[in-house]
């Protein structure tokens, strides 16, 4: 049985296996399994190398582990080695290990639109903003700028990738959240209350992005990497606004459809796998 996974430290919220094995069904590749694998930072490296005797052909790589993902390959792409970071491992039957970066190509092809030319704000300064300020750049996007909670992180990300750290988070076309604000469930979910004023959950989100509730509505699409059930603060303050969004989801399956038409080459079922990703019911 050829099996698939996921490497992470906690893993137990991610929607990657519920994708993949939906797509799987679909494919009638019942042969083959998708599963989670909780695997902590000081084990990752002698339980990677383990995978392919166990029976694996590849893996994908998540908090905290795609830096290390990396590391442990034999061989890179021009991507990952480029962003310093893969989450996607594919495991050979030599026992080499290659290592490719899905989250970039997957954030563009999510987007539905081009990049080319607009101004970028990105969030964070951690594995997802790298690939997302790296894919920006990439598509040709005018400007790419970087804001982080923690300064030295952005000027360094700017530094290695060629784009702009900033001090606070400026007015963009485009803004994507790559830090983990919104990744906790709050009490009262943002946007569950209707009207145009902002809830004190949604403000403080905010608050933590460096943003305010109007500023928000200086950027023309939103794109959040956090998925979580309910709209994230910042989703919400879009959508008030009337803004274009993004889920994380959306983005969760794009890359994973990539990081599956690698290891199986096949045409990964993009509906069916954003179905799954939403725990909708399937049609067929
Ligand atoms: P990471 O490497 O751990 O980076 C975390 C980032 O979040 C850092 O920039 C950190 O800032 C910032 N941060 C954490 N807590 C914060 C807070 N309370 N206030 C302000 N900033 C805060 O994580 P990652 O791999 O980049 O992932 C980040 C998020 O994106 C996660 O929620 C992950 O699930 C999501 N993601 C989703 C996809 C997808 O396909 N949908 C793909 C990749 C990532 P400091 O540097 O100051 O600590």
């Amino acid at each position: 049985m050829p099996r698939l996974g996921v490497l992470g430290w906690p893993v137990a919220h991610s929607r990657s296996p519920a994708i993949h094995n939906a797509a799987l069904a679909e494919l009638d590749m019942g042969d083959w399994r998708y599963q989670r694998l909780p695997v902590p930072p000081a084990l990752f490296t002698d339980t990677v190398r383990a995978l392919r005797p166990s029976g694996f052909v590849g893996a994908n790589a998540t908090i905290p582990h795609k830096q290390a993902a990396l590391a442990v390959a034999d061989e890179a792409s021009t991507a990952a080695a480029a962003i310093g970071a893969a989450n996607t491992l594919s495991l050979r039957p030599d026992g080499t290990i290659a290592a490719e970066n899905t989250d970039a190509p997957g954030l563009i092809a999510a987007l539905g639109c081009s990049p080319r030319g607009t101004r970028a704000l990105v969030l964070g300064a951690g594995g997802g903003a790298r690939a997302a300020a790296w894919a920006l750049r990439e598509a040709g996007a005018r400007e790419v700028s970087v804001w982080n909670r923690t300064p030295a992180r952005a000027a360094a990300l700017a530094e290695d990738l060629g784009v702009r750290a900033v001090r606070r988070p400026e007015p963009a076309d485009l803004l994507v959240n790559c830090t983990a604000v919104g990744l906790r469930r709050p009490q009262a979910e943002p946007g569950a209350a209707e009207g145009i004023e902002p809830s004190a959950t949604e403000i403080e989100e905010l608050n933590q992005l460096g943003l305010s509730f109007d500023l928000v509505g200086k950027y023309a699409y939103v794109v959040d990497l956090v998925y979580r059930p309910g709209p994230t603060g910042l989703l919400a303050a879009a959508r008030r606004h009337g803004r274009r969004t993004l889920d994380g989801l959306e983005v969760l399956v794009a890359q994973g459809a990539l990081s599956f038409e690698l290891w199986t080459g096949r045409p990964a079922p993009l509906e069916v796998m954003r179905r799954a990703a939403r725990r909708e019911p399937a049609t067929s």
